[in-house]
């Protein structure tokens, strides 16, 4: 067999091997994005010691007549982020020594 046909057939090869490679390849899975509590916001919009969460959501709000008067911003009323969380977030101590004295 000539060489140059040799070669040919080892790029070919080579082609189809990345070709599968690539056809096989997962897409990002949506979970990769930040953690999100019960309520639908983040970890970091709710309160560290507290643990409530101080987002807001826009209402629409009615007048008497039951006609939109526009919005309104209501606290969440979560009171406990449930989601999950980084590990390092819980053992991080929150009380460090004063520094610079
Ligand atoms: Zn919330
Ligand atoms: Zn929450």
């Amino acid at each position: 067999m000539e060489p140059v046909s040799l070669l040919v057939g080892a790029a070919l090869l080579a082609a189809g091997f990345l070709g599968g490679r690539i056809s096989r390849r997962k897409p990002t899975p949506p979970a990769a994005a930040a953690p999100l509590c019960g309520c639908g916001h983040t970890l970091s919009q709710h309160d560290t010691e507290t643990n409530t969460c101080y987002a807001e959501l826009r209402r629409d709000t009615y007048d008497k007549r039951g006609r939109w008067s526009g919005h309104q911003w209501v606290p969440c009323t979560c009171r406990q982020y449930v989601g999950p969380r980084p590990i390092d977030e819980v053992f991080v101590p929150r009380l460090l020594p004063p520094t610079g004295d």
